[in-house]
């Protein structure tokens, strides 16, 4: 057998890797705000799409605990709650399984990534079971009990009280400087006390944070050296904080920068010739804000010409309010359904209206194809 035949047929036989990104509130309204005003989004093209229904157990209307969940362990359960079965349930509170789990089981490596705190709810659901997600120190003691290879955001008291009684379990990296591309003993990079400063504030420091799309290339770096397959999470975390305070320029922004690790994955994956071999779904936990886009728009202007963005994290005025064709309708979470993107193997496994639990559902199976 020639040997190009030989590293087809083994290609052929290798797992499948899969990346999940979470837009966190990427509601459909604000990818369209988004696509409109940077012309184009990473996933335009992608061949496969899907719309998700996203209610929890308990209610039409989720919080990113809930939808974590659903997506992290294929249970839908009450709000505020991490990867553990619903309070009425007959299973009542025990632990769920996780995708990091099942993805460990097989020896991949695993690894999630957010602009937010590494102990925020979306990240926190793949390797925390907690009844409220604001026991910041539970789900520090779980992030130091897990098996994951890589966990890149912000950092917490709860982290950094963790880190003093187990200063071991993890390399620390601090610096944008430090982003590994190898393997070595499980990474936790920390670069900000709180959740990684809104990208082009004043607060984010260019020389020394990343951006997501760096966090994301250097994740994809060390987690496909496993010749095995990888798992990886990344959320964009902040297009959610942006949208609660109707901060509707700076929701754009995290919503490109979002894209912008998208496309970094697609190219540092056909650099590594994984590609066709990484199943890349996009999607969001919910909506939030309920953005509207109208009143007839010059096809050939921006979306928002008017750039007054808060030029800072504590700047929380809502901007462009009335004057804007894009407008807030509330501060909070809707029950709007979100849209999915696909693409790789598996990737037509993806159509239709879903529930937010069959996006673990199909994950699993491609992970055992
Ligand atoms: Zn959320």
């Amino acid at each position: 057998m020639s040997l190009l035949l030989l590293s087809l047929l083994l290609q052929s036989y290798a797992s499948n890797n899969v990346i999940l990104f979470i837009g966190d509130g990427m509601g459909p309204a604000v990818v369209t705000a988004s696509r409109i005003q940077y012309d184009g989004l990473a996933w335009d093209k992608f061949p496969n799409t899907a719309i998700v229904s996203t209610k929890s157990y308990n209610n039409h209307v989720t919080d990113s605990a809930a939808a974590a969940t659903a997506m992290a362990t294929g249970s839908k359960t009450d709000n505020g709650v991490l990867s553990l079965s619903p309070k009425d349930s007959k299973e009542h509170r025990s632990s769920l399984k996780t995708l990091a789990d099942i993805a460990k089981s097989k020896n991949y490596s695993v690894g999630l990534v957010t602009t937010t705190e590494v102990t925020h709810a979306t990240p926190a659901a793949f390797y925390s079971h907690r009844e409220d997600r604001e026991d910041d120190s539970g789900i520090a003691i779980d992030l130091f009990n897990s098996k994951l290879d890589l966990m890149f955001g912000g950092s917490t008291k709860s982290v950094e009280k963790a880190l003093s009684k187990n200063p071991a379990k993890f390399s620390i990296l601090r610096d944008k400087k430090d982003l590994p591309s190898l393997p070595g003993k499980p990474y936790l990079g920390i670069f900000e006390m709180g959740h990684i400063p809104y990208y082009e504030t004043s607060e984010f420091n260019k020389a020394t944070q990343p951006r997501l799309y760096e966090m994301t290339a250097s994740a994809i770096d060390v987690l496909s050296k496993n010749k095995a397959g990888f798992f990886l999470m990344v959320e964009g975390g902040r297009i959610d904080h942006a949208l609660h305070k109707n901060n509707i320029p700076q929701a754009l922004i995290e919503t490109s920068e979002f894209s912008l690790a998208v496309t970094t994955a697609m190219e540092k994956l056909k650099q590594l010739k994984k590609l066709d071999k990484t199943l890349i779904i996009i999607t969001a936990d919910h909506d939030t804000a309920g953005l509207n886009i109208n009143g007839y728009l010059n096809i050939k202007k921006p979306l928002i010409t008017d750039r007054k963005i808060a030029t800072s994290e504590k700047d929380s005025i809502p901007v462009l309010t009335s004057t804007a064709p894009v407008h807030a309708h509330s501060a909070a979470h809707t029950a709007v359904d979100v849209s999915l993107y696909a693409r790789g193997p598996c990737g037509q496994s993806f159509s239709g209206l879903i529930e937010n639990t069959d996006i673990f559902n199909k994950i699993q199976s491609c992970l055992n194809k």
